[in-house]
């Protein structure tokens, strides 16, 4: 069963002479366990399309549908309670809150969501404990390096049972080594039947995902399933002119 469905997804910034179509008829999919790598030109649309999925932002038209629910049926509490349960968001630049400990950090969306402050804690611990970071639970971000902090944002998208793994880039500043640490910790919430739509840059990490979706000028030029030749695909494409 596909959690998340995206049919038909445009999205249009602005208006008139200055408007910016951003994405046209996007359809995209992405089943329990699975792992969908986006790739893409810069500005090619891959931000707004985890931001429309994760029910940040709308879509001009079309639907997004998360665990068979209709977004555009849902209320904004609705939504704000499906984000805090069932969707785990990872950014860039790990958005951490820097007076909060790795620990306080992770157990956070739980807590926001009426979970008791221990067991709140407790559950922040355990995927601290899975991620190799049990050591540094009660470090501060500006102790951690790039990639503890990375892993820690990443605990904090997978604490509870989140569905629904977005991840904008969540190797971009990390070097290679930690970039795929980080790529096998989404692999291995997917495996825990958690689907995964991941923005990369390297081919070399999208080659882990069960399929690559290629946008280009806000359009899906190409979905590669099950992975292959993705090589082929960009030598294909190439950079956006
Ligand atoms: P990517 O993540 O692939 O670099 P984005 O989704 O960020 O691409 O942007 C796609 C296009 O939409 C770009 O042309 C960008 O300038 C534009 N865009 C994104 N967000 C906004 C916004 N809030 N207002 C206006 N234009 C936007
Ligand atoms: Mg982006």
């Amino acid at each position: 069963m596909s959690y998340l469905e995206l049919r038909g997804v445009s999205k249009v910034y602005g208006e008139g002479p200055t408007e910016v179509h951003a994405l046209t008829g996007v359809d995209l999919s992405a089943d329990a366990g699975q792992l969908v790598a986006v790739m893409g030109a810069s500005g090619s649309g891959k931000s707004t399309l985890l931001t429309i999925a994760g029910s940040l932002e709308e879509p001009t038209s079309g639907e997004v549908l998360v665990g068979g629910a209709l977004l555009s049926k849902m209320s904004r509490n609705d939504k704000a309670r499906m984000r805090r349960r069932s969707i785990g968001y990872v950014f860039q630049d790990y958005n951490l809150l820097a007076g909060l400990s790795a620990v306080e950090n992770v157990s956070l969306p739980l807590e926001l969501d009426g979970v008791a402050a221990k067991k709140a804690q407790s559950a922040g611990m355990a995927v601290l404990e899975e991620l190799g970071l049990a050591d540094r639970a009660t470090s501060f971000p500006d102790e951690l390096s790039g990639g503890e902090r990375q892993r820690v944002s990443i605990a904090r998208a997978v604490v509870g049972e989140r569905h629904l793994l977005l991840a904008d880039e969540p190797s971009g500043a990390l070097d290679s080594a930690n970039g795929e640490a980080v790529m096998r910790l989404v692999l291995a919430a997917c495996r825990r039947g958690v689907a995964a739509v991941v923005v990369t840059h390297e081919a070399q990490l999208a080659s882990w995902a069960d399929r690559v979706v290629f946008l280009r000028d806000g359009r899906v030029v190409d979905q590669t399933e099950p992975l292959s030749g993705i090589e082929e695909s960009l030598l294909a494409h190439g950079p956006k002119q």
